[in-house]
């Protein structure tokens, strides 16, 4: 199942940016640049010890104000609800314990999610211990002191984020075969729509299923008597009225829900074509190793004749090259065209997504290649491929053995990429290359 995801919230100056620097070092995957605002970090995957997570910064824009805070506060913690594992919730031990606090500290608790208690600024404890204390009127167990600057406490602190993975992973891992996917992209684009209108109009059955996790939102739709597992759709229906928080809501969320995913719909306003925004969701998917489909919604709205839909087609594949294996659908979730026809590509790529090939037909097929097109040579010395093997599925993962790994170049792994997919399909889905040198 996927890897646990952890949010740190709390009011503005507490320390949040300051603690995911040093939490994410480097490793910081998606920012955001919006004109007059810093570069605004939104997720970022991490280790500690041999635990990976996700964290994410449901912060944004950060109002002056306090009447706004509090709201602003609520719906990160909101978002921190709906999306994260173990949510890290930060204050000030020197602006001390205030009223805002006290209100989402309630909201967390109502939610029954773990959280982690971080007070931070606590720069000596001899000078600020004893203020530590005081938050324990958070009701939200153990103030952990912390000082984000100076580092002090943060091994800690993600320890005891990490200790409350298990729980959160074993409630998740209970065998379940069931195709899971992710329906992302930007606002508008007519995520709701489609789940609106598998759920409401045929012979599907909607239940949520119950737990405490964030399985709590998602949606189950039989089909032809399957079962197929919606992804945090209830998130979806998250609105709000600043254009960037809602662009952060929906990386945010692309990242959690594809997380746990086997399959991504991207789903793309076939009038707007493929933004910016799009093209970073489905970056997403693809970092994931996740089976990406590419549904091109509100077709009803477009005006056809019958070389249109070829056309939209190699546009959206120009733009979006960097996934040439994506399958691409044209749907309308308002009149219904072609939308039942999901389900028979997500069985597909879900079952690609986890096809094994022996590897006997597999080094047959790369022996042909090899004899097709020599392999590249440098300076007289000629790559050698001596015995390749599928190592992993989800995704589809190839250890190719060679003489010398300087020597294989890109385009020769694309090479033969292309060859694996005439012969086995693998559509919908990336494939993964390890070089390795054997002498
Ligand atoms: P955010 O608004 O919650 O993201 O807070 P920032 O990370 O931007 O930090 C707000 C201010 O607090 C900055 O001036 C930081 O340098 C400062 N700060 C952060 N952590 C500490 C700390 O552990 N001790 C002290 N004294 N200052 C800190
Ligand atoms: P979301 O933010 O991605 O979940 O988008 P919504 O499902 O809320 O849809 C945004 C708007 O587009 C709504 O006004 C929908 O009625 C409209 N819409 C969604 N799908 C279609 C479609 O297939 N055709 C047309 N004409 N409108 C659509």
């Amino acid at each position: 199942m996927g890897k646990p995801v952890v949010a740190v919230i709390g009011r503005p100056n507490v320390g949040k940016s300051t603690l995911f620097n040093v939490i994410a070092g480097d490793s910081i995957s998606i920012v955001k640049d919006t004109p007059g605002v810093t570069r605004d970090r939104i997720y970022a995957d991490c280790n500690w010890l041999d635990m990976n997570f996700t964290l994410i910064d449901t912060g944004g824009i950060e109002p002056e104000s306090t009447d706004i805070i509090l709201s602003q506060m609520r719906q990160q913690a909101q978002i921190a609800i709906d999306n994260a594992d173990v949510i890290i919730f930060m204050t000030d031990v020197r602006q001390g314990l205030v009223d805002a606090d006290l209100k989402v500290a309630d909201m967390l608790r109502r939610s029954g999610k773990t959280v982690v208690l971080a007070v931070n600024k606590v720069d000596s404890i001899q000078k600020f211990g004893n203020d530590v204390y005081e938050f324990y009127n958070m009701g939200i167990g153990d103030p952990m002191p912390i000082s984000a600057a100076s580092r002090l406490g943060i091994g800690d602190l993600l320890d005891a984020v990490c200790s409350h993975f298990d729980k959160a992973s074993a409630s998740q891992d209970i065998q379940d075969d069931r195709p899971k996917i992710a329906i992302i992209g930007k606002p508008n684009v007519g995520k709701s729509s489609i789940i609106n209108k598998l759920i409401g109009t045929s012979r599907v059955i909607v239940s949520d299923i119950a737990g405490t996790t964030r399985d709590a939102i998602d949606t189950v739709i039989v089909h032809n008597k399957k079962e197929y597992v919606f992804i945090d759709t209830a998130g979806i229906r998250r609105k709000s009225k600043i254009k960037e928080e809602l662009e952060r809501y929906s990386i945010i969320r692309a990242v959690t829900a594809v997380e746990r995913a086997d399959v991504s719909i991207l789903v793309i306003d076939a009038l707007e074509g493929v933004s910016e925004q799009d093209a970073k969701i489905a970056g997403i998917a693809h970092d994931r190793g996740k089976g990406v489909i590419v549904a091109v919604n509100k077709w009803d709205l477009v005006t056809k004749d019958n070389k249109t839909m070829n056309e939209h087609l190699s546009n959206l594949k120009r733009i979006l090259s960097f996934i040439p294996y994506a399958e691409y659908i044209f749907i309308s979730a308002v009149s219904g065209q072609r939308l039942y026809k999901l389900f028979d590509l997500i069985d597909m790529v879900v079952a690609n997504h986890a096809l094994r090939i022996q590897t006997g037909v597999l080094n047959e097929i790369i022996s042909e290649a090899v004899v097709l097109q020599q392999p590249p040579s440098d300076k007289g010395k000629r790559l050698k491929i001596f015995y390749s093997t599928q190592a992993a599925v989800k995704p589809p993962t190839f250890v190719v053995f060679v003489n010398n790994k300087e020597l294989m170049h890109f385009s020769y792994v694309r090479y033969l990429e292309n060859k694996i997919r005439e012969a086995f399909g693998f559509r919908g889905v990336p494939i993964r290359f390890i070089i390795r040198e054997r002498q």
